[in-house]
């Protein structure tokens, strides 16, 4: 049996919203953004620290609409722009990468980051049937359209690629990234995908975890995934003295709730 043919979306039905992202700060240094128009599973969070000497970016959402001006704001007339990292080279987190100067990324996610423009994000009608079909097998079925607006009028998300990118400098485990008064080390996570990282805030026991672990289904059945590597992150993050988990999706939790995700991990998956 063949699908039946979806209808395309005719965009110039999306209302166009001028504020494309949402900014909560949580601490007075830290702020949350996200994209509120588009669909759940495309939904990641990004990170803006602003440090002393240097700001961070962790993660740059889906690249429908440009983050850099957005950050500029938050610089507050110092002329600087953020280090821009991938936790990995998922659609949405690394969208947006493209726009800056400095560019990391750890180098086993450099060749999915250079696939990045082949599909087009926002229309999964397109996407290669293995991709749809292991997503809805992990139960995250896809829905045609992935926006419920557009950044612009001339925005048409069925024909919306991402933007090349190559990052600019390879980072791994153990590597510092020094914003001035806090430093975060490199953690290399796999699992969720072989080129996965964290950034670890010791001193504050702050941790950017990217997908490798946030409050809700966790993806370890992608091609680009391994359960082995998943149980050695998960050990390690239960050894780790975190304070507060800000994650890749959802909202950000503490040790205890931390500690409960990885114990779940561990009981379905090890041994
Ligand atoms: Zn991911
Ligand atoms: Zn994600």
């Amino acid at each position: 049996m063949t699908p039946p043919d979806l209808p395309r979306p005719d965009p110039t039905g999306l209302p166009v919203v001028a504020d494309w992202f949402s900014v909560t700060w949580v601490t007075g240094s830290i702020a949350m953004l996200t994209e509120p128009h588009v669909d759940d599973l495309l939904r990641a969070n990004l990170w803006y620290v602003r440090g002393r000497e240097r700001d961070l970016l962790v993660d740059s959402g889906n690249g429908v609409a440009p983050l850099r001006p957005v950050l500029s704001r938050f610089a507050r007339g110092r002329d600087r722009e953020p280090i821009a990292v991938a936790t990995h080279a998922h659609i949405d987190h690394i969208g947006g990468l493209h726009e800056f100067e400095r560019r990391l990324l750890h180098p086993l996610e450099e060749a999915a980051a250079s696939r990045i423009s082949e599909i087009t994000p926002l229309w999964t009608a397109d996407w290669p049937e293995e991709f749809t079909a292991q997503l809805t097998e992990a139960g995250l079925p896809p829905a045609p359209l992935l926006v419920g607006a557009r950044p612009a009028p001339d925005f048409d998300p069925a024909t919306f690629r991402i933007a090349p990118v190559t990052a600019t400098h390879l980072v791994e485990g153990g590597d510092v990234i020094d914003l001035g008064e806090r430093q975060f080390q490199v953690l290399h996570l796999p699992g969720h995908t072989r080129g996965s990282i964290g950034l670890w805030d010791e001193a504050a026991g702050a941790l950017f975890s990217g997908d490798v672990v946030y409050d809700a289904e966790l993806l370890d059945t992608l091609p680009e995934s391994s359960v082995e590597d998943y149980v050695r992150t998960m050990r390690r993050l239960l050894d780790l003295p975190v304070a507060v988990v800000y994650p890749g999706h959802e909202e950000p939790f503490g040790r205890e709730r931390l500690r409960e995700i990885a114990r779940a991990y561990l009981r379905e998956h090890d041994g």
